[in-house]
């Protein structure tokens, strides 16, 4: 197997590439590196069966030699970063994900997009199934991203009926693990980086919003396995359990062994108020479900800032 990740320098990307790369396949990884870091990679360098192409997914991308399947992860995922790079974000969506879409056209190759939780916005169905079309604000400042994948989904199910493409998508809950940058202003680097240094945990709003989070392991397998199923609509991977921002400030003092306090601060435009995955599909369809529970993984986040 020949494969293109983009996003590759990412947090999950990376982790993609160490996967697909123990599989034993070959992994061309793509990256314009304005949120993914090179270091993600360095392990990665000299490995014949690895190749960095430092390339925007805005850009057509053509492949030398076959490939059997593209990943398309590319995209800033952290609301600080694409609030940040509004149109940026928008483009990586469209003419990136169509880009990458016509990589997999003109290889014959199976497609892989990465989607979001996001794609059902501030839901109003708890937990959200794949079936829930969601409650997008869709000129808000968050739209950039919700209504980015939402067409980035649209897009690829126009590939898929109108082109005959094969394709897979997947739709990711709240994942977290090494290789989250410490300043990525997402709620989990940001609560071990403030524990580390022995600050107060900033908790937006009075901290009673959920999330339900999933170790990037658990989710790497989930997308390993949706590439290999045979199911073409989206499909959910993400942690089964709700827990609230303040409980989760809570774990990481009690895990980084540390009572630094809470500040709390204003809760951002959109903040979705409840968000958990129905996982029943990808356990049925995939045989999976995470493995990692929250404290686990969170300490494994720790060692690995401190390491
Ligand atoms: N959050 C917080 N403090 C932070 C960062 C985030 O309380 O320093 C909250 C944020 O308001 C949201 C949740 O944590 O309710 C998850 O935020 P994150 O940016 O990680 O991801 P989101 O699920 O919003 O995309």
């Amino acid at each position: 197997m020949r494969v293109v990740v983009s996003g590759a320098a990412g947090f999950i990307g990376s982790h993609l590439c160490d996967r697909l790369l123990a599989d034993g396949q070959e992994v061309i990884g793509l990256d314009n590196l304005s949120t993914g870091r090179a270091e993600n990679l360095r392990h990665l360098q000299g490995r014949p069966e690895f190749r960095f192409v430092r390339h925007d997914i805005r850009e057509p991308f053509q492949a030398d030699g076959r490939i059997d399947v593209v990943y398309n992860l590319a995209c800033p995922a952290s609301p600080r970063d694409y609030l940040a790079a509004p149109l940026e974000t928008l483009a990586a969506c469209s003419e990136g994900t169509r880009n990458m879409l016509e990589l997999a056209v003109h290889n014959r190759a199976r497609f892989l997009q990465a989607s979001t939780s996001e794609a059902y916005g501030d839901a109003l169905v708890q937990p959200q199934p794949e079936t829930y079309w969601g409650n997008v604000n869709p000129v808000g400042p968050r739209s950039v991203y919700d209504e980015g994948k939402r067409y980035a989904e649209a897009l690829t199910m126009a590939y898929h009926r109108e082109r005959g493409t094969d394709t897979r998508i997947a739709r990711l809950f709240n994942v977290y693990g090494p290789r989250m940058k410490r300043g990525d202003g997402r709620v989990l680097p940001a609560f071990l980086d403030q524990a580390l240094r022995a600050v107060p945990l900033t908790v937006f709003g009075d901290g009673s919003q959920t999330r339900s989070f999933c170790y990037v392991s658990d989710i790497v397998e989930g997308i390993v396995r949706l590439a290999a199923s045979d199911e073409t609509t989206p499909v959910n991977l993400g942690g089964p359990d709700e827990i609230t921002v303040l409980e989760l400030a809570k774990v990481v003092q009690t895990i980084a062994g540390v009572d630094c306090g809470i500040t709390h601060l204003e809760l951002p435009q959109d903040d979705p108020s409840r968000r958990q995955p129905d996982i029943a599909k990808a356990r049925r369809l995939l045989n999976w479900e995470p493995e990692v529970d929250l404290r686990q993984g969170v300490r494994l986040m720790l060692a690995s800032y401190l390491g």
